[in-house]
């Protein structure tokens, strides 16, 4: 059972799970989003899994991503999704982090997009695990795919293209949470 209501990221997730031989249940209606009101990716992905076993009795996975900047000292990090403002749009935020950025020069452009998938049983046991990609900012929006970021966000990998001119087989091929789901895959396979 996983615990977003973000079509995006569970198309994602349910490509790449697919892929590994993992079928993904849908969050049930009537279970509501939770505040991520925890100061780190790990707190917040254990609050919405621990929410959603409440819930359902079901064993059930969470996820929460941040852009970490290095100019910015790492924000957006865990406010990546209000980092303009409560509510904010994908292009509000992306237009915010580029205002930012706007006197930074390329080399002082680096990031990293960090996912955290926290799984929650019903016994209270619980574990996480992360998933890393390296990149940089671009000075202006590239691409139609993906969301979020993804415009201006070119993965040291990606032959200098951004996330949303890769294709989506190519992201997920490599993406912060592709990786976090192929190591929540290897810590239950080593756990059963
Ligand atoms: P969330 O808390 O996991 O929903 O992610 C926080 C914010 O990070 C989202 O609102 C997006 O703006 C951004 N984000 C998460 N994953 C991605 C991605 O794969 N590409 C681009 N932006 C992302």
């Amino acid at each position: 059972m996983l615990a977003t209501a973000n079509a995006h990221k569970s198309e994602e997730m349910r490509a790449v799970l697919a892929e590994l031989g993992v079928e993904l249940l849908a969050r049930p209606e009537g279970v509501g989003d939770v505040e991520e009101g925890e100061s780190t990716l790990e707190g917040n992905a254990l609050l919405k899994a621990r929410a959603l076993v409440a819930a359902t009795g079901l064993a059930a996975i969470a996820d929460d991503t941040g852009l970490f900047v290095e100019a910015l000292e790492g924000r957006p990090g865990v406010h990546s999704a209000r980092y303009a403002r409560e509510g904010a749009t994908y292009d509000e935020n992306v237009s915010k982090l580029l205002h930012e950025l706007a006197d930074v020069p390329a080399p002082r452009r680096g990031a990293t997009f960090r996912t955290v998938i926290a799984v929650a049983y019903p016994s209270g046991e619980t574990r996480c695990v992360e998933g890393v990609l390296e990149g940089r900012i671009t000075v202006a929006r590239r691409g139609e795919n993906g969301f979020g970021y993804d415009p201006v966000f070119a993965p040291t990998s990606g032959g200098g293209r951004t996330l949303a001119e890769l294709s989506t087989p190519e992201k997920n091929a490599t993406s912060h949470r592709a990786r976090a789901l192929r190591a929540l895959l290897a810590a239950l396979e080593a756990s059963s």
